[in-house]
């Protein structure tokens, strides 16, 4: 079964579980989301999820899996999980994507689907050559309780010099995308990651940002001079050069060598604010305790403030200051900030989409003085409010409202309420945004509506430049159309 992306019933709300925090389920029969900041007044009571702002697990596992090199994705569990998944991922990145599939049967389902993962893993093996397969389960494996983790051992054992066989555990009804991108980042590095002596490279693990964002944390993290392994690294795989001729596995992505010697590395970074707190299970912190290596926890790098924090991280594992390039960089982005100040002072925004993104946005939209007024995720993360608050000058506000593992019906609902001048979104906010008559800005994934979705760059101080200057010429192009005089001199 396919999440819908339509008002179409999905997984009720009340099933949905929140890994680490048991306490995270609403009350039964209440709207689909973990709680409202502010005293919001209770909706018409619904027990399931309408247009999910979500995708699902398996599908981040995938994005993960795409940016190892030489990696192909395989989906245990029925084809249409992998179709569907191919699909989305195709209409935003716009680029060839394969992800195999052990496409059980009714009888797989009954007795379990073992005979067809080995056959395809098999298959896979032989026309890819592969250096990995990085196999995720699906909500049919999952709930059949397939033992993937011994399946693949003994498949492994039986077919030594094959491709190494990276399980992971990612039903998407205990997880979106987001967790099961995380959970795969964990798991393809404690799979690969062994004692290494210690090494002056460092470990960046970004979270799920676009290729461009990739490309340009790249580039800042060699202006420092410092050696990196970033995990994933998609940024060839999904947005690549043409081709002269069909290659089966993109180029590029992280080497499994660099994998295993993350293990030495001089420290970790790992960028996203929910995961700064003690909670999360991530792959930088199974770094920290099992090989020592330092974890040095950051925000999302958007805006000024959060640039600024990631620069003075790279700069104290460097040894040096800030290039003079980069520096310029922002120093551009300060002026611009002033030049654009009265355009944007005040107008309200309403954000949703994935929780990092959200709070980074949250982040650089107080910078410049436009007023978050709806924060909304469909990932339920108990770490998303108290995050939205901290980065907020405002967050006592009464008009703040912040939803999270909420759906785009409740979303819609509360903007209607909130009024909105700006939506910050993926595609999946232009029917809201084209009821209500506000500008629809894409960011995040999927855009799907959007050539370029892939290239969006919202990371640095280059990233918070296109962004300032994209919102400011928004709300000047909204004025000029609506203008009864035309002027052209704003
Ligand atoms: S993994 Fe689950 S939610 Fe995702 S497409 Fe398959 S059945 Fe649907």
């Amino acid at each position: 079964m396919n999440p819908p992306t339509t008002a179409t019933l999905s997984i009720p709300i009340a099933w949905q579980f929140q890994p680490g925090v048991p306490d995270a389920q609403p009350a039964l029969g209440v709207a689909g989301e973990g709680r409202i900041a502010s005293e919001a007044p209770i909706h018409e009571p619904r027990a399931a999820t309408r247009n999910a702002c979500k995708v699902c697990a398996p599908l981040g596992a995938c994005v993960v899996f795409s940016g190892i090199e030489n990696c192909v994705p395989f989906l245990h569990g029925s084809q249409g999980c992998a179709t569907y998944i191919r699909r989305y991922l195709i209409s935003h990145f716009r680029e060839p994507v394969d992800i195999a599939s052990s496409s059980f049967s009714e009888e797989d389902t009954v007795f379990g689907g073992a005979r067809n993962l080995r056959l395809g893993l098999a298959n896979v093996a032989g026309q890819y050559t592969p250096q990995a397969i990085g196999v995720a389960t699906t909500c049919l494996a999952e709930t059949i309780g397939e033992d993937v983790p011994r399946i693949l051992a003994e498949h492994g054992a039986a077919n030594s010099g094959g491709p190494e066989l990276v399980p992971v555990s990612t039903p998407a009804y205990a997880g979106t995308h987001v967790d099961g991108f995380h959970r795969t980042v964990r798991r393809v590095v404690e799979h690969f990651a062994t004692p290494t002596p210690p090494h002056a490279g460092i470990n960046l693990l970004p979270g799920f940002v676009s290729p461009e964002d990739l490309r340009h944390l790249k580039e800042l993290v060699a202006a420092f001079g410092l050696p990196c392994t970033l995990l994933p690294d998609y940024s060839d795989t999904l947005d690549g050069a043409s081709w002269p001729e069909y290659q089966r596995v993109q180029p590029g992505g992280t080497p499994t060598r660099a994998i295993r010697r993350m293990s030495g590395a001089r420290a970790t970074l790992e960028l996203g604010h929910t995961l700064l707190g003690s909670g999360a299970d991530t792959a930088g912190r199974w770094l920290h305790q099992t090989h020592q290596v330092p974890r040095m926890p950051l925000a999302l790098p958007i805006g000024l403030r959060e640039t600024d924090a990631f620069m003075a991280a790279l700069g104290e594992l460097a040894e040096s200051g800030c290039p003079d390039d980069i520096q310029r960089e922002r120093g551009r982005l300060v002026d611009a900030m002033v030049d654009g100040h009265k355009y944007v002072f005040g107008k309200r925004a309403a954000l949703f989409g994935d929780p990092d993104l959200v709070i980074g946005l949250c982040s650089f939209l107080d910078e410049i003085g436009v007023r978050p007024v709806l924060c909304a995720s469909g990932t339920r993360q108990a770490a998303f409010e108290p995050a939205i608050r901290e980065v907020l000058d405002h967050s006592e506000a009464d008009d703040l409202q912040i939803l999270t593992g909420a759906d785009h019906a409740r979303i819609s609902e509360v903007a209607r309420e909130v009024r909105p001048d700006l939506i910050f979104s993926s595609s999946k906010g232009y029917p809201l945004a084209r009821e209500l008559e506000v500008p629809l800005i894409r960011v995040g994934f999927p855009v799907h509506d959007r050539i370029g979705g892939q290239r969006l760059l919202h990371v640095g101080y280059r990233g918070a430049q296109r962004f300032f200057d994209l919102i400011v010429n928004t709300i000047l192009e909204r004025r000029q159309d609506r203008s009864e005089t035309g002027y052209s001199y704003l």
